[in-house]
């Protein structure tokens, strides 16, 4: 490219497709994805790698294409991070953050040729899939034209001794007649581990989940490294980053070391390796030949696409705005009871206590006790409260604090749960609650511990029917807490006892005791 661009020729031509390109992004806006652009591939592998072991080689075309496809879907295992970063600083982009990363990815889908291959070519599994026939030269190498219309992956180690994991022609998408992109063997593949056939694929450091395919046909679709291009949403960098940088998230500094630095076109690690950006996109769609040009014929994949476990269709945007309460216009006022030594789920429907914020959208809630935040103790998602002496209940005030994920700063006192705790009833015998009395022939009499008589309930559950003429003999009666019941289905709450009954009509007892006998 370097080489290229001292040619006043060349370099003129191809400043004047930049231009235009240009021109067109300022127009256009990325394309909605309800039909991708659907790429057919070819992967061309070539020495010191040989056919000794097809279903390695089969497995890490398919797994680049699988991989591919993730990181163009923005489906990728690591897109979350440049929305967590946009979360912590917004004013780092020139951008709202929900136009960071388009709905639907790139709209841009990728598949190994399996149908109408051409003849006279060694295609592994009946894939397309070539074996020491074509050379990476940086030019289209194939003179029969056999591979026009596909994205034509070259692999090989030639290149592998240096730190070179790939090569691309600036805007080779525009027109597919032939070329591709080259990838090292050991940086080629997906996720599956590395193997072997004739010299290993897969096993270079930390760049084996195929993020130098996705990088290189980056470049084969018009994007340059993020520290080279002047589009406005890519991090503002000067240099290129390596290895897994973190990212400033408490100063949001735009100084060197502390950019964004997960953009594909960056030079980072695979595995820190997240997203491409809406201009980025647009770009690639804008400068990807129109799909009449590629061969889909030879391909029997579809728009939505399946890995063997997942069917990928278009995924949403993992980029939400940031929006922080700054006020509840309705707070949260609940009530709920439990007992003491029982463990509390603290409420997280705040809707159902009546809370309403201005914006609720990145809203974040923590109970406290004791106050609001922060004078007041904050709880985790459960409270256990402590053991009470006696019958006695006890009330207590849980506070509902808002915050958000945006801004550690805010505090707003949503609202309060008042909570009142009866006694754990395993503390309990039944002469802490009731006292029997013989009461001859009328039967048991009995009197609740006064301050236990607002939650306890006595009842007859067997023996006769009071009062009796004759004989003696016993009663069961239950005693019964009316207590909540969440803290009864590990408690006991119903105690049953057996009181003894006498009544003698034989002699004056009965009647002195009892006058209607
Ligand atoms: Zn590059």
């Amino acid at each position: 490219m370097e080489q290229k661009m001292q040619d006043p020729v060349f370099k003129a031509a191809f400043l004047e497709q930049e231009m235009a390109i240009d021109q067109q992004m300022e127009r256009t806006q990325a394309a909605p994805c309800a039909t991708p652009l659907i790429i057919p591939i070819a992967v061309h592998y070539n020495t010191p790698i040989t056919d000794a072991n097809p279903q390695c080689l089969i497995n890490k075309a398919l797994e680049q294409v699988a991989q591919l496809n993730l990181d163009y879907s923005f489906c990728n295992a690591n897109v979350g991070d440049l929305c967590d970063f946009a979360e912590a600083c917004p004013q780092y982009f020139d951008v709202p953050i929900e136009d960071l990363m388009p709905e639907d990815g790139a709209c841009i889908q990728f598949c190994l040729g399996d149908q109408n291959l051409p003849t006279g070519e060694d295609n592994i599994g009946g894939y397309a899939i070539t074996v020491g026939d074509y050379v990476w030269t940086g030019q289209n190498t194939d003179t029969q034209n056999n591979w026009d219309g596909f994205l034509n992956i070259f692999v090989n180690s030639l290149l592998g001794d240096g730190d070179v994991l790939g090569v691309a022609p600036f805007n080779g998408g525009a027109n597919p007649s032939g070329n591709g992109v080259y990838i090292v063997s050991g940086a080629f593949g997906g996720s599956g581990g590395p193997c072997g056939s004739g010299a290993s694929l897969d096993n270079l450091g930390p760049y084996t989940i195929g993020a130098t395919a996705t990088h290189e046909i980056g470049h084969y679709f018009g994007l340059s490294h993020t520290f080279s291009d002047n589009l406005a949403d890519t991090p503002p960098q000067t240099v290129f980053n390596i290895g897994c940088p973190s990212y400033n998230t408490t100063t949001c500094s735009t100084s060197a070391g502390s950019d964004f630095s997960g953009n594909f076109m960056d030079y980072v690690n695979d595995a820190c390796m997240s997203n491409f950006s809406a201009s980025q996109v647009t770009r690639m769609q804008l400068v990807a030949a129109n799909q009449n040009v590629w061969a889909i014929d030879k391909i029997s994949c579809f728009a939505d696409w399946f890995d063997g476990t997942n069917t990928y269709m278009s995924c949403q945007s993992f980029c939400e705005p940031v929006a922080c309460p700054t006020e509840a216009s309705t707070g949260y006022f609940s009530t709920d009871q439990t007992c003491a030594g029982t463990t509390y789920t603290l409420p997280t429907d705040y809707a159902a206590g009546g809370l309403v914020l201005d914006e609720d959208l990145s809203a974040t809630y923590t109970w406290s006790i004791g106050g609001y935040l922060p004078t007041g103790t904050a709880l985790s998602s459960t409270y256990t409260p402590d053991p009470i002496v006696g019958c006695g209940t006890e009330k207590l005030l849980l506070f509902l604090n808002v915050g958000c994920t945006g801004d550690a700063d805010l505090q707003i006192n949503g609202g309060a749960l008042s909570f009142t705790i009866y006694p754990d009833p395993t503390q309990f015998t039944i002469d802490d609650l009731v006292t029997f009395v013989d009461g001859d022939c009328q039967g048991p009499t009995w009197e609740v511990t006064p301050e236990c008589a607002s939650f306890v309930t006595v009842n007859q559950i067997n023996g006769p029917t009071f009062p009796v003429t004759s004989g003696s003999g016993t009663a069961d009666y239950e005693i019964i807490l009316s207590y909540p019941a969440d803290c009864c289905t590990d408690m006991i709450c119903d105690f049953t006892t057996t009181v003894n009954y006498e009544c003698d009509t034989s002699g004056n007892n009965c009647e002195a005791d009892n006058g209607d006998w």
